[in-house]
């Protein structure tokens, strides 16, 4: 299993993109940077992409990437909780800000959509994958996607503390966190449900205390003004924790051992 960062932050810049991970060239989760991130012809080659929840940062290259499949003819399935496609029908593809790409061209539609449910493993692709809630916004899910191989990720999403019955449930070899700010900002990953490197570091010992073992850590969705501080504060959870994190960036690639 291949994995290319596209995006690795919450704020989109000349050098930073928002949150969208690449699994083998063909299947996206989030889609922040997903367009950006790609040529016109690696879009072409997307057939999936799973969307974590309806936050713009995470939505926004749905429309432009189906602008550029409709021209090539080509589709791609969208999976979605239901209320995370409803929002993007009603206020994106919506007939008035951009075209309806989920109903033309009639015999075949640019937007796929497809359902995805908590908890209930699907066959995607190659992949096995599994919608499992988080601590965010409404209904929000992180995804396992598991190979053939015994190959398996888990991707957060945007995700605040309290992870535990997440943790029942996924048993990854390489982790892909939400850390979008350092220690001080506690109250407000709180309130809008994020982590901190050291909310990160209470939640990595109870995956600990239940797995037995800790997985290879990828950080993402950083607020780039505030990432040398993550990245700092991220250094002292490593040196405690006797693991290792790293801080995604754009166009990381990453290769997934077996366990
Ligand atoms: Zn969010
Ligand atoms: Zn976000």
């Amino acid at each position: 299993m291949n994995i290319r960062i596209l995006g690795a932050h919450n704020v989109e810049s000349k050098v930073t993109r928002c949150v969208s991970l690449l699994i083998d060239d063909t299947l996206a989760i989030d889609a922040g940077g997903l367009t950006s991130g790609l040529s016109i012809s690696a879009q072409r080659k997307l057939k999936t992409v799973l969307i974590t929840h309806q936050h713009y940062d995470h939505i926004r290259d749905i429309p432009a990437l189906a602008l550029n499949l409709s021209f090539n003819g080509k589709s791609v399935a969208v999976y979605a909780i239901p209320n995370v496609r409803k929002a993007i029908e009603t206020h994106l593809l919506n007939g008035t800000l951009y075209p309806k790409f989920q109903e033309s061209p009639a015999t075949k539609p640019t937007i796929n959509f497809k359902l995805i449910e908590p908890y209930k493993p699907q066959a995607i692709d190659f992949y096995k994958v599994l919608a499992i809630p988080v601590n965010h916004y409404d209904t929000t899910v992180g995804y396992q996607i598991s190979d053939n191989e015994g190959k398996v990720i888990f991707y957060t999403a945007d995700t605040g503390p309290g992870l535990l019955d997440c943790w029942q449930h996924t048993s990854p070899q390489l982790l892909v966190v939400d850390l979008t700010v350092p220690n001080r900002y506690e109250e407000f990953a709180r309130k809008t449900g994020h982590l901190t490197p050291a909310l990160l570091y209470e939640e990595l010992i109870k995956f600990r205390e239940l797995k037995g073992y800790l997985p290879k850590i990828i950080a993402v969705h950083m607020n780039p003004s505030l990432e040398k501080e993550i990245k700092e504060e991220a250094a002292i959870v490593v040196k405690t924790l006797n693991t290792s994190i790293t801080i995604g960036h754009e166009d990381m690639q990453l290769t997934i051992e077996r366990g």
